[in-house]
């Protein structure tokens, strides 16, 4: 029983921790989907913004990270952290043995299989676990939403209230 991870009542003995990882520029309803989908699985999930040099991201890791803050505020059992270099080597550091990526479309397959087997051999015991969004998040991106706001659209629907105003100020800001 023990070794199963299961109390002697059969219900979950240890604390279950699983890493969301993702650049998060900004974070969108499709990642917060994701979130809850994975808290529904794991006791703590950690959303881990990543500082990706070859991204160039809209906005600074503070400022990701600030957004998932506030997009996060009052779900329990879910917390925001960010990371420099890999992936891998974080995950380890924190004792965490689970990944969370989110798959919208066959399109992200490869790019995704390629991280995981990455992953994977820096991290043998480290698994990565796929989740669906909802039908309504399926083309949802980060691009298309930066995209969509620079072209002076609607981005209401596909972001909380609060990054789609940090979205709007950047974007005066930038132009
Ligand atoms: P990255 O730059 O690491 O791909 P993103 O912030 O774009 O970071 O995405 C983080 C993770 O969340 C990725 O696994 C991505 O596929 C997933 N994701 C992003 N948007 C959605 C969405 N609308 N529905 C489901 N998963 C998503």
């Amino acid at each position: 029983m023990k070794e199963m991870g299961l109390s002697s009542e059969g219900l979950p003995s240890a604390k279950n921790v699983a890493i969301y990882s993702g650049s998060f520029d900004p974070i969108t309803k499709g990642h917060l989907d994701i979130i809850c989908r994975a808290r529904n699985l794991f006791d703590l999930v950690v959303v881990a913004v990543a500082d990706n040099m070859q991204k160039k991201p809209l906005f600074s890791r503070k400022e990701r990270v600030e957004m998932v803050r506030l997009a996060i505020q009052g779900m329990e059992g879910v917390v925001a952290d960010s990371f420099t270099g890999l992936l891998a080597h974080y995950v380890q550091e924190r004792g965490v043995s689970v990944i969370i990526r989110g798959l919208r479309a066959v399109s992200d397959l490869e790019h995704e299989f390629r991280m995981a087997f990455m992953n994977r051999s820096l991290a043998p015991q480290v698994e990565t676990i796929f989740l669906m969004p909802s039908e309504d998040y399926t083309y949802l991106n980060s691009t298309v939403v930066k995209e969509v706001a620079r072209l002076g659209g609607d981005v209401s629907q596909f972001v909380i209230p609060v990054v789609e105003e940090r979205l709007q100020r950047k974007l005066r800001r930038s132009s």
